[in-house]
């Protein structure tokens, strides 16, 4: 494994380090075992958003004895409520999560604090103020229970707006090469160096997509905005060159992918044995084109949904036209009562009662 520096934290952390949102809901030996081969390779850095309780106490036990060599990642305002994940702002009950997470993960501290999945100017003002989320997490580093402040959003300008205020020491962001036209990106990584905050890449495969999709699927077009769009195939995108790009990018420190299995780890593992050769992602980046806005990445911040549904998967059924996973879900995409509520907190823009429609037509 080889380390790099998180910004001005300087603490030592993996380049390959472990979002770990596809281990939620699968069976304890099953997280354990994948959490302990991360380990065994040196990851050192977990990224830890999802508050769902019964999770906080496998992953706990996933760590137990490795806590001194490893870096958490909290996250204050993700929350686990009415058996869904929720983002709130609200001072008590993100406190309440956060403490709960110290208590299932058997720690005193978070080494990361993130101020979660902010995204627009009116919620950067919200958990800004005075007396709001940013304030907490300060009073969290005052009392050593966090050591560090970290911000997590998809959104360029407030990203670079929290990177300027002087509060974090690290940035969470989604870096991925279908990105690599993003207006101001490049800024951001600047800013990023500028002010000598880590950054840690999120949804480096847009969430499976760029592996799977976009090389061995047929995309029909599909309207998105009420325009008529025809996702194209891209040139071969292997994992390894997919880490490269992100990893070559200016300011990133590491990358977070999640894995579901150890063989999703190793993949990604791999990365670390490759040739240049193997690495070389230009011919992918020729050929690939802008990531639209209205591209789900299946990452669910768009809950609740007030009908139980879970979002990001059942996009993902429908777009991978998986009609096993479907049947898994609990609750089918028929009890969409077009609330709209989930199209407002999508980062990416994506058109969910469509989806939901399209769903309930293909599967029932
Ligand atoms: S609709 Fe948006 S928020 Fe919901 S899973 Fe897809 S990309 Fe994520
Ligand atoms: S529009 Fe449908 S999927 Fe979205 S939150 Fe409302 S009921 Fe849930």
């Amino acid at each position: 494994m080889d380390y790099r520096r998180l910004g001005r934290t300087d603490e030592k952390i993996s380049m390959i380090s472990l979002g770990t949102e596809y281990l939620i809901d699968l069976p304890e030996d099953h997280v354990i075992k994948v959490i302990r081969r991360a380990l065994d390779a040196g990851i050192n850095y977990f990224d830890l958003f999802w508050a769902k309780p019964e999770f906080r106490d496998i992953m706990g036990k996933a760590f137990e004895r490795a806590r001194r060599n490893v870096l958490l990642a909290a996250h204050l305002g993700s929350t686990h409520q009415d058996g869904q994940y929720k983002a709130v702002r609200n001072i008590e009950k993100s406190s309440l999560f956060f403490e709960d997470f110290l208590t299932r993960y058997r720690t005193n501290y978070a080494d990361v604090l993130f101020l979660h999945n902010s995204d627009g100017r009116e919620d950067y003002d919200e958990i800004m103020k005075p007396g709001g989320l940013k304030d907490l997490a300060l009073d969290y580093k005052a009392s050593g229970k966090a050591k560090y402040i970290g911000f997590s959003g998809h959104t360029v300008d407030t990203a670079m707006e929290a990177v300027k205020s002087g509060i974090i020491d690290v940035l969470m962001f989604p870096i991925n090469i279908a990105g690599h036209a993003v207006p101001r990106k490049q800024e951001l990584l600047r800013a990023c160096m500028e002010h000598d905050v880590g950054l840690i890449a999120m949804k480096i495969f847009a969430g499976g997509k760029l592996l799977d999709k976009w090389n061995s699927m047929e995309i029909p077009g599909h309207l998105v905005g009420g325009k008529e769009r025809k996702l194209e195939r891209s040139g071969n995108l292997s994992p390894v060159a997919g880490i490269h790009y992100v990893l070559s990018q200016p300011a990133v420190t590491a990358v977070v992918p999640g894995c579901r299995d150890i063989p999703e780890l190793e993949r990604d593992l791999a990365y670390l044995g490759c040739s240049a050769g193997e690495k070389d992602y230009s011919a992918a980046l020729k050929d690939i084109r802008q990531f639209e806005e209205g591209e789900c990445v299946y990452c669910n911040h768009c809950l609740p949904c007030p009908q139980s549904i879970d979002i990001g998967p059942v996009i993902r059924s429908l777009e991978t036209s998986n009609r096993e996973a479907y049947a898994a879900l609990t609750v089918p995409a028929t009890e969409c009562v077009e609330c709209g509520e989930c199209e407002s907190r999508c980062p990416f823009g994506v058109e969910v009662i469509p989806k939901m429609q399209q769903a309930a037509a293909l599967f029932g």
